[in-house]
């Protein structure tokens, strides 16, 4: 039998644990408990059990709708959202139903035909939504033209009513007329229909949400038989057939709130808990990479020391006085060592950056001590290119800075190479300092060389970045210099920026906090 369903495609049964979702006790619990709470009120009141009957199955109608509607631009079920639209004025019905039942009299004098007529409208109307829906799956759906359609039946329905254009479904004292009891039979085979149709032919519907719809269905056919056999309206068969609707209202909002609400947040839990594990790995591979650099920048350099050294022993040893064409070599050698010892030393400062691992100490510095060095120490390297610095701010003033001597040289190193790097042929390099007036000092080193294309600036500080230019001879570099410059600037409490026009030159400036005055010169 079973095979005979799976090969005429019955979907539902195709699937593995299809009844999953229905064997959860935490299902059918809150309906159950509001079943035994209805039962109690109805031998009290069953004008308070129908109340409170129909509010549950009209507040969990327009709670179906009002999930649907608000997550639908996340889930894009257009099955349920077809359901929700239905649902809402399915609600909207059962309402008007309750207002108008025999003993209400809310806005006009309730009666028993008044009600059934409503309940038949609205059973009718949720047997079609039912039977369409399934359809509804694969087809494109504006749903505001959805809300408005439906919108017009249920006020067209209530119009047919209230104008007594709505054939009679109770007539008081003699019990439900034909119509009433035919028109149950024939709800009960359109929702027949409308199960065979899920099952049959809804195929993008997953396989929870059709068994709990399914089941659903199943509850209203109970609730429609059980509707069948009442005589009075406030009968014993009308009990079971209110606790029966309920459920089946329940399920439908169980469908929706499991597609729209759980199934996405379980889904954006587990890209959580993937993105966070993906993140773990990339932090232990980063923190793996800082330490590889780190280590291979030490060892790199002891040996690097020694054939400096040697080469440098070798160049001045008075024992064995080298020929010109050896002395050429030997400063081949120290130039290469020299500026591989640079990218070895940048590419620690880097790893202990990422690291966190940089300890600065800041100190009472005095700037133009620490500009005068510097720019000793930078005068060679423009020899080559006859490139001339200009120290315009030693001999001033003498202004104290608050930071890392060592560091601070570092910086300003780096930044008196690349502008004599950057320079060209018999360019000059100006370095100039003063003071901003709000507690700091700023220098800047301005020089004429190649300059900067506007849309490079954004990367002048990312790491690695040469601005496409090739390591050369003349241009050797690795593209970290300014990263770690900029690190320490700010780890200085300093900021650092840069004006430059291609072709023209540049300016790159600092600015770091000036030492608080000193106890001897406060007294
Ligand atoms: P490196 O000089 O080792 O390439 P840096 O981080 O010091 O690395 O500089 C990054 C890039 O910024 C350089 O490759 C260069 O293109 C550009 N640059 C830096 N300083 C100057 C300057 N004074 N003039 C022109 N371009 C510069």
């Amino acid at each position: 039998m079973e095979d005979i369903l799976r090969k005429q495609g019955w979907t539902l049964i195709n699937q593995e644990k299809w009844f999953e979702p229905l064997v959860d006790w935490r299902l059918w619990a809150p309906p159950a408990a509001a079943a035994v709470f209805l039962i109690v009120v109805a031998r009290y009141s069953f004008l308070a059990f129908h109340t409170f009957a129909e509010l549950f199955a009209i507040v969990i109608s327009f709670l179906i709708f009002a999930f649907a509607w608000s997550t639908r631009k996340f889930t894009r079920n257009n099955f349920l959202l077809f359901l929700a639209c239905g649902y809402f004025w399915i609600g909207a019905l059962d309402l008007i139903h309750t207002l108008v039942y025999k003993g209400m009299d809310v806005f006009i004098e309730g009666s028993g035909n008044l009600s059934v007529q409503f309940w038949i409208s609205a059973r009718y109307f949720e047997a079609l939504v039912l039977l369409i829906a399934p359809f509804a799956t694969t087809q494109k759906q504006n749903e505001y033209f959805l809300l408005t359609i439906f919108g017009v039946i249920a006020a067209g329905l209530a119009i047919l009513i209230f104008t007594g254009n709505f054939p009679t479904g109770f007539i008081e004292g003699e019990g439900l007329t034909n119509f009433k009891i035919y028109s149950e039979y024939a709800i009960n085979l359109v929702l027949l229909l409308a199960l065979v149709t899920l099952l049959r032919y809804g195929r993008d519907i997953s396989t929870g949400e059709k068994a709990l719809i399914a089941t659903s269905i199943f509850m209203t056919m109970c609730a429609e038989l059980a509707f069948t056999f009442y005589v009075d309206v406030y009968g014993f068969s009308n009990l079971t057939g209110h606790i029966f609707k309920l459920f089946s209202f329940w399920l439908i909002f169980q469908a929706v709130v499991i597609s729209h609400l759980k199934e996405p947040y379980a889904a954006l839990q587990k890209s959580e808990e993937r993105s966070r594990s993906l993140f773990d790995v990339a932090e232990a591979a980063s923190r793996a990479k800082s330490e590889f650099l780190r280590s291979m920048s030490h060892e790199l350099r002891t040996p690097l020391n020694a054939v400096l050294g040697f080469a440098q022993i070798l160049r001045a040893d008075p024992q064995n006085r080298l020929s010109p064409h050896q002395i050429e070599h030997i400063d081949h050698i120290l130039g290469g060592g020299n500026h591989l010892l640079e990218l070895v030393n940048q590419v620690l400062d880097l790893a202990r950056i990422e690291a966190d691992q940089l300890d600065l100490s800041l100190e009472d510095v005095n700037a133009s001590e620490v500009v005068a060095e510097c720019v000793a120490m930078a005068f060679p390297l423009g020899a080559p290119k006859g490139v001339q610095i200009i120290d315009e701010f030693t001999g001033g003033p003498s202004t104290h800075l608050r930071a890392d001597k060592l560091r601070l040289k570092q910086v300003l190193i780096n930044l008196l190479s690349n502008a004599v790097k950057y320079n060209r042929q018999g360019g000059t390099v100006t370095v100039e300092g003063r003071e901003t007036g709000k507690g700091f000092l700023r220098l800047s080193v301005t020089d004429t060389g190649i300059g900067i294309a506007e849309k490079d600036h954004a990367r002048v500080f990312r790491m690695f970045d040469r601005l496409g230019l090739a390591s050369t001879l003349a241009h050797e570099g690795a593209g970290i210099g300014l990263t770690v410059t900029k690190f320490l600037v700010e780890h200085m409490a300093g900021r650092i920026g840069f004006v430059s026009q291609e072709g023209v030159g540049s300016t790159f400036w600092i600015e770091l906090p000036l030492a608080p005055p000193s106890e001897e010169v406060l007294a």
